[in-house]
């Protein structure tokens, strides 16, 4: 089917459309403080409305962006019953934890963390003949929930699997470029597919972009980076290496390095430039084999159900250089990263016992965008709901992750105490300015310390499943998804239930 759409994009439409990421604001506040007055919405750049685009389909809930966030929102509505459309630009589910190669699930550091979707997951995991989906860490270490051992491949099966099953339609290689809204609703996502532009309408919208893109289009204020520095998180540009001894890898690290970072027991392996071994690491960059960005972060960990395989979180790109928010800086990022990989590749083989036979089998094809554009929503978390534990009646998941930011000149190091949590209440995940719209995962209202905990992929499963579930009880009570009081859900059908009355 040949089909060709006329939209009357102006040149000047383009350039700003194409600039989309300009004009940044920070505040200069320190972290803990309410609401930055900070906007980059992208809806003024470009007006679908009017333009002469065919409906491809239409359902109950459309989400955006197929990351573990937005896919538990798609799999949890269509397991609800509702009719649900998925739109992912890549090729595979899962955004950062396939496509990114990002491994392992982190764990919440929060016993009972893990909701009904996650148990389900990991179960999964297991039928598919993963024999330890989730091993106990406990005797050795404190975990709590999450820990989940994904392998990225058997995961995008997994995850195309729960959706035949549950009935969601995925588009994939499917764009979101434009949003429609209308009295405060989104009527309909626009989207580039293989065969044009077309529409999709649907009664309700949650955008898990992880770059608040459906958001942005419709109106929402949003935030980006710190508003210490100004900068976001910074990129990673992760990679596979296979071929590798891991047990010769174990035991230089553990034997000869006498190095403690990792203590997890076979066959789970984990490596860092942490204390003992940074001196391997700082004699890379005196012999030139590597440069001080190289090394800016180096951890590795081994992949179960993958043997001889190691999963790098690293490179690094240095974040003064490179932004995640910037159109030309975050390519150029790429092709900076891609080199400080392969000298990072080059210097395993070499200089790391175990390494001798290994080669790159794999690199990312998304990049590690930690964080870039949050929502500014009903709700805003700061990192005083992490320091003092702050609970919610309408939380959707708790976690005690700390605030993990790459940027050595912010210090968030303090701890929240072992069995102490916090909570994500559901009005994180809805704005005041769209009635029918939810913002799950890294994207969802808080600030960049905030994010930089509940950031991580078991959280971000939490809260999507929580809008799927949110969604099937708004249109079934004829209500809007943002009026939606998550404590008057009956309990047997919220997947998470607070204790507190707050
Ligand atoms: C380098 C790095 C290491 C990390 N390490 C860990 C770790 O070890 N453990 C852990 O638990 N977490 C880790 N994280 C954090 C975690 O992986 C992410 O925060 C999490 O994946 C966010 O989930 P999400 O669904 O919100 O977004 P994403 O995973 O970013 O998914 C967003 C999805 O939306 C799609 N999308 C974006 N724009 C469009 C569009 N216009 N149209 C259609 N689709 C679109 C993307 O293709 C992607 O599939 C790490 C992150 C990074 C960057």
């Amino acid at each position: 089917m040949e089909q060709r759409f006329d939209i009357p994009i102006s040149r000047r439409d383009f350039m700003k459309l194409a600039g989309l990421t300009a004009g940044a604001f920070f505040s200069g506040n320190v972290d803990s403080t309410k609401k930055v007055e900070a906007s980059t919405n992208i809806e003024k750049h470009f007006n679908f409305e009017g333009a002469n685009i065919p409906t491809l389909m239409s359902a109950d809930v459309c989400v955006c962006g197929g990351g573990p966030a937005g896919t538990a929102a798609a799999i949890t509505a269509a397991k609800n019953g509702l009719k649900v459309i998925l739109i992912e630009k890549g090729i595979s589910l899962g955004g950062l934890q396939t496509l990114g190669c990002v491994y392992p699930c982190m764990p919440t550091f929060a016993y009972d963390s893990d909701t009904p979707y996650i148990n389900e997951l990991n179960l999964r995991m297991k039928n598919h003949g993963v024999k330890e989906p989730v091993p106990n860490f406990e005797t050795e270490n404190y975990y709590g929930g999450g820990r989940g051992l994904y392998i990225p491949e058997l995961l995008a099966e997994i995850y195309d699997e729960l959706c035949e099953e549950y009935g969601v339609d995925i588009l994939y290689n499917t764009s979101l470029i434009g949003a429609i809204t209308e009295n405060k609703k989104i009527t309909s996502c626009i989207v580039q597919t293989i065969e044009g532009i077309f529409k999709i309408d649907a009664k309700i919208f949650i955008d898990g972009s992880g770059d608040a893109i459906l958001s942005r289009f419709a109106g929402v204020p949003v935030e980006k980076g710190s508003n210490k520095t100004g900068r976001n998180q910074p990129m990673s540009f992760r990679f596979e290496m296979s071929g590798i001894d891991e047990r010769k890898v174990r035991n230089f690290f553990t034997k000869k390095l006498k190095d403690t970072w990792n203590v997890l027991p076979a066959p789970f392996f984990e490596f860092a430039k942490w204390k003992k071994t940074e001196e391997i690491f700082n004699k890379g960059v005196a012999s030139g084999e590597l440069t001080q960005d190289d090394i800016l972060y180096i951890q590795v960990f081994t992949i179960l159900g993958k043997p001889n395989t190691m999963s790098m979180n690293c490179p690094e790109m240095p974040p003064l250089e490179f932004s995640s928010t910037d159109t030309i800086s975050y390519s150029k990022a790429i092709s900076f990263g891609r080199k400080m990989m392969r000298r990072l590749a080059k210097f395993f083989i070499k200089n790391i016992p175990g390494f001798e036979n290994a080669f790159i089998s794999r690199e990312a094809n998304l990049i590690g965008v930690r964080e870039s554009w949050r929502i500014i929503g009903k709700y805003y978390m700061t990192d005083t709901d992490y320091f003092e534990a702050h609970k919610f009646s309408d939380a959707v998941c708790r976690t005690a992750y700390p605030i993990d930011i790459h940027d050595t000149t912010l210090d968030f190091s303090k701890k929240l105490k072992k069995g102490e949590f916090y909570e994500i209440p559901f009005r994180a995940l809805v704005t005041n300015e769209i009635d029918n719209l939810a913002v799950v995962g890294r994207c969802a209202s808080g600030s960049f310390a905030a994010q930089a905990s509940f950031r991580i992929q078991p959280t971000c499963m939490s809260m999507g499943e929580a809008a799927g579930i949110a969604a099937a009880y708004a249109l079934k009570n004829n209500i809007s998804i943002n009026d939606v009081e998550w404590n008057e859900i009956p309990e047997n059908q919220r997947s998470y239930v607070s204790q507190s009355k707050n």
